[in-house]
């Protein structure tokens, strides 16, 4: 694992939600970091191959990513207005991710399901607007 891997994983724990690439880097260089963005790419690319980060999509298609309080396999629920993340359990996706895999004759199923809303506080400060 290279140092600038390290430097962004760190990153990463010090952040509530999810961050994107460019986040990321605007922090680190703000911090007094010499990184350049490609080096950020490639970083976040091999943590969440090894997976010490999760990465999603969110629903503008951006790539974002999070350092996980858990390494085992869960989901997330993320506020689109601030980011903030839940690591929630999902039984019921697991028993009807297995089951559809071999409805069709599918081995190894894997899958990734994130769930967006908005968070109560965020709902809050909309509502009282
Ligand atoms: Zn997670
Ligand atoms: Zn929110
Ligand atoms: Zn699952």
């Amino acid at each position: 694992m290279s140092k600038s891997s390290d430097a962004v994983h760190a990153i990463l724990r010090q952040s509530e939600g999810f961050r994107s690439a460019q986040d990321i880097f605007t922090k680190m260089r703000a911090d007094g970091a010499k990184i350049g963005l490609t080096t950020v790419y490639r970083a976040l690319q091999s943590l969440s191959d090894d997976g010490r980060v999760d990465m999603l999509r969110t629903d503008e298609g951006e790539s974002v990513y999070r350092a996980c309080e858990s390494d085992v396999h869960h989901h997330h629920l993320v506020c689109r207005r601030c980011g903030r993340t839940v690591e929630v359990a999902g039984p019921d996706v697991e028993r009807w991710a297995e089951a559809i895999g071999a409805e069709y004759g599918f081995t190894e199923v894997t899958h990734t399901v994130e769930v967006f809303g908005t968070c109560p506080e965020c709902a809050a400060a909309a509502g009282s607007r």
